[in-house]
């Protein structure tokens, strides 16, 4: 069924009885083209996009829970192209143009929201690496402005320009920034492949990898075997896990990342707005919601859950930028596991198991790649070779050292990035 302005008058006036399923629930078939591990937003835009841009449908997306249970459905929501380092800057510049046209691609709304972010600054020496960022932003083709703290106040006159500890001095305005449903992304895509004829298995766990003389045969499954041609693991904050299926040890860590939604409030916060000497960032989501999260809870654990010093701390930043937001309750906080890589940018690559594709290292940033991975990962499993916006997302650079990515200039520490 397609979404159109016709469809939504005609099931008004028969009593929305006509709706039909998003994707079907097939049973899984003995054999694929591609088996996709891993029905996170990730996996789900690689299915569509396989089908899509190279007509390769027989795919089945294996998915151990269910759709959107993963990080796709967990995460604070914040879409940006505001990287800075060459490889970051010219993908996550596609990414954002693959936002822009994504809900009618997948004929799916997604509530994609580009309200605009604005990372605050707070001294000279930050206002020259925004200036900086904020340059390379525009010459990759994207939108930055730097704005001085008048320019702030205009924007969002609630902060506390005047007793903060760290007095504001500015921020860097990426206007085509936002935020969207992010659940609704995942449904979005499982939606546009279902469509295409790609399998979307749910509550179907890998449990092993087939290799036979250095190739990739299939899986096993809490379902059954299933072989495939080829398989793309994608499987964020467990692809050690899974890796490890296939006998690969991979240079990531998985780390604990929380986030918190206050009751629902009238619209107060119209951009995403993010501290720059605190943990902390914002945005108000459209039932209401304020979103907010800060830094990883720096340890390692495969737990969905964070600690309460994390959540002390990240309030406190908070009231610290906004004092208003004291005045809210809190509804709920949760956790997500983050694949941490040691540079803080992404994996897209073979592996050497010839017909095994690796896809990881997100740390915190993967939903704003969701279009652009997907994309990319489709041209890699199709063609064999490295799609151009993320041909710099080599596993070997961990093994040379060359070609790192370290966006935020911390060092080969998993959990700083
Ligand atoms: C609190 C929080 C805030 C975040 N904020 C942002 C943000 O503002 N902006 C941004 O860009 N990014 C953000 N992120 C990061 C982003 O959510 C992730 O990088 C991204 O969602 C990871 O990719 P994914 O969607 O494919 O992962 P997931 O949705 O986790 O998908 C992986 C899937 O693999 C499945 N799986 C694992 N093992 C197996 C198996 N053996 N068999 C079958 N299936 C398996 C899992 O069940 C899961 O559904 C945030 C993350 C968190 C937790």
């Amino acid at each position: 069924m397609r979404f159109s302005a016709w469809q939504i008058i005609k099931q008004g006036l028969t009593g929305n009885k006509g709706w039909t399923p998003h994707w079907r629930s097939p049973e899984p078939k003995p054999e694929y083209d591609v088996i996709i591990i891993g029905g996170g937003g990730h996996g789900l835009s690689t299915a569509f996009y396989l089908a899509k841009e190279h007509g390769i449908t027989n795919i089945a997306v294996l998915e151990k829970g269910y759709i959107g249970g993963g990080n796709v459905g967990r995460n604070t929501t914040i879409v940006r192209a505001n990287y800075m380092l060459p490889g970051n800057s010219e993908f996550y510049s596609h990414s954002l143009r693959l936002w822009e046209n994504m809900e009618t691609d997948f004929n799916f709304n997604a509530m994609h929201s580009q309200r605009g972010i604005i990372n605050l600054f707070h001294s000279d020496g930050q206002r020259d690496a925004y200036a900086r960022r904020g340059n390379q932003m525009i010459s990759q083709g994207d939108d930055a402005v730097l704005l001085d703290r008048e320019g702030v106040r205009q924007m969002l006159p609630y902060l506390d320009f005047e007793q903060t500890r760290f007095p504001i001095f500015g921020g860097l305005y990426h206007p085509r920034g936002g935020s969207a449903r992010h659940d609704a992304v995942a449904w979005g895509y499982a939606r546009g492949a279902d469509m295409r004829g790609v399998d979307i298995i749910q509550n179907c766990e890998v449990t092993g990898i087939d290799i036979e003389g250095g190739i990739v045969k299939g899986v096993q499954t809490s379902r059954g075997a299933i072989r495939a041609k080829k398989v793309a693991l994608m499987t964020a904050g467990r692809s050690s896990q899974t890796a490890a299926m296939a006998g690969l040890t991979l240079p990531i860590e998985s780390h604990v990342l929380q986030a918190f939604v206050s009751e629902g409030l009238k619209p107060c916060i119209d951009h995403v707005v993010t501290y720059g000497m605190g943990h902390f960032y914002i945005s108000q989501s459209d039932k209401g919601g304020l979103v907010f999260g800060g830094d990883l809870d720096f340890y390692a654990s495969y737990a969905a859950r964070g600690n309460l010093p994390m959540a002390e701390h990240v309030l406190e930043a908070g009231m610290t930028l906004m004092p208003m937001i004291g005045k809210a309750r809190m509804l709920r906080s949760w956790g997500g596991i983050m694949d941490m890589s040691p540079d803080g940018s992404p994996i897209i690559d073979k592996t050497d198991i010839s017909g095994l594709y690796l896809n990881c290292g997100w740390c915190y940033g993967g939903f704003k790649a969701v279009p652009g991975s997907g994309f990319s990962m489709a041209h890699l499993v199709a063609k064999d070779e490295p799609h151009g916006p993320a041909a710099k997302f080599r596993l070997d650079r961990f093994a040379t050292g060359l070609g790192l990515m370290d966006e935020e200039g911390t060092g080969a520490q998993h959990n700083l990035h």
